[in-house]
């Protein structure tokens, strides 16, 4: 006898799939500033709702050469979870640094709704994130970014910093030329002032901004204590696992901290360097008004990114409502379709009936 459910002929556990090129078309029918600024909305409101979602830090396993980690969370109506590597050295053998994909699913049914690549989506979310502190603890008057490492992400950090912070001006080095050649070209159009240094502290002197986005897995003091300047605004986007830096401990040490989830940026972010009570803010408490965020000209403060489930929570609700209003994707079979849900069973059965058919 079949069990009946009264949803059951509305229910589809097809979820939908966007796949690269469908991410690319549609950034590209929506333009990238307008996800930008849409992703960084997003990231408000879910920062705002803090406490509705049930948080944790995200579980990674270490490798030699990088580290994989998934990155899980939800709150009483959906779940995500992103999977994203980091392999600083995959692009010598022609490779991302980072790649990702994710689920958002319905947490009354554990269906998934949405499967999407996110490895362009990541560069969005990140830039939004960043520019979204940057708004909040950067100097209002500030106009001249010091970009440090010029691969996959820094043409989003650019573009994002132009539109919502007011960076008119931005001075780059990478230890590697070709990157920032490459960076310099795809920035052609976008009306930003550029500067190639030929050293980070070239780059840094003068600037408002600094955001570090570089990718070794080393304890690296990109960023030193000599070259701060009052007022500075650090966006320090690329010390996001154990082992991997991108501060000297000094320049925390001289500076208000600000996190996106502690427990997690404890572990993984800059400030790994840092005592266990070393004091930090995290973003949503600047965010709802709980703890202030700079709290004079002078200071200088550091965002301490490291990438938290929450942010790639909201770019999936803005990649998958897009996707819906604009109809791009296609209903993928990932889950077995069963008029009886408990006769999983009947699924064999009926292949090898068809099998059988078939042959006959
Ligand atoms: P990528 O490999 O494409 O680019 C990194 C660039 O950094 C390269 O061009 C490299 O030459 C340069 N570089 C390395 N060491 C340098 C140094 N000492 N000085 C100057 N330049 C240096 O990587 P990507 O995708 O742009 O990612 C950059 C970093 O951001 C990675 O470490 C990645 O893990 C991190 N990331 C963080 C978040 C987050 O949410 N915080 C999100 C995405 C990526």
């Amino acid at each position: 006898m079949k069990h009946s459910h009264p949803l059951q002929n509305t229910l589809s556990v097809n979820p939908l799939y966007l796949s690269a090129p469908d991410a690319v078309a549609l950034v590209h029918r929506k333009g990238l500033r307008h996800c930008i600024a849409a992703i960084a909305d997003n990231i408000r409101q879910d920062f705002l709702r803090w406490h509705d979602f049930d948080k944790s830090a995200r579980v990674a396993n270490h490798s030699a050469h990088g580290v994989i980690e998934l990155m899980p969370i939800s709150d009483a109506k959906a779940y995500s979870f992103k999977y994203v590597n980091g392999h600083p050295t995959n692009t010598a053998i022609g490779l991302p640094t980072v790649m990702a994909f994710g689920v958002l699913a319905d947490v009354a049914t554990g269906a998934p709704r949405l499967l999407s690549e996110l490895t362009l989506t990541t560069a969005m979310r990140t830039a939004a994130t960043s520019a979204l502190a940057s708004q909040l603890l950067a100097r209002p008057d500030s106009r001249v970014m010091a970009l440090i490492g010029n691969g996959a992400q820094s043409e989003f950090q650019a573009i994002a910093f132009q539109q919502m912070v007011g960076i008119d001006t931005l001075r780059l080095y990478d230890t590697d030329p070709v990157a920032t050649a490459k960076l310099v070209a795809n920035l052609s159009a976008s009306c930003l002032k550029l500067k190639v240094c030929q050293s980070v502290a070239e780059a840094v002197q003068g600037a408002d901004v600094v955001t570090t986005v570089t990718a070794d897995k080393a304890y690296a003091t990109i960023i030193t204590p000599d070259m701060l300047e009052p007022g500075m605004h650090i966006n320090a986007v690329g010390g996001d696992c154990p082992g991997k830096t991108e501060l000297a401990a000094g320049v925390l040490a001289a500076a208000k901290v600000f996190v996106e989830y502690a427990p997690q940026s404890r572990l993984e972010g800059d400030i790994q360097q840092m005592p266990a009570d070393f004091d930090v803010t995290e973003l949503w408490q600047v965010l709802s008004g709980v703890r202030t965020g700079r709290e004079s000209v002078a200071q200088i403060t550091v965002f301490d990114s490291v990438g938290f489930a929450l942010e790639d929570y909201a770019a999936l609700r803005f990649m998958h409502d897009t996707a819906l209003e604009l109809g791009l994707g296609q209903h993928l079979a990932l889950i077995p379709q069963m008029a009886d849900p408990k006769n999983l069973f009947g699924t064999l059965l009926q292949a090898e009936s068809a099998t059988i058919h078939a042959v006959a």
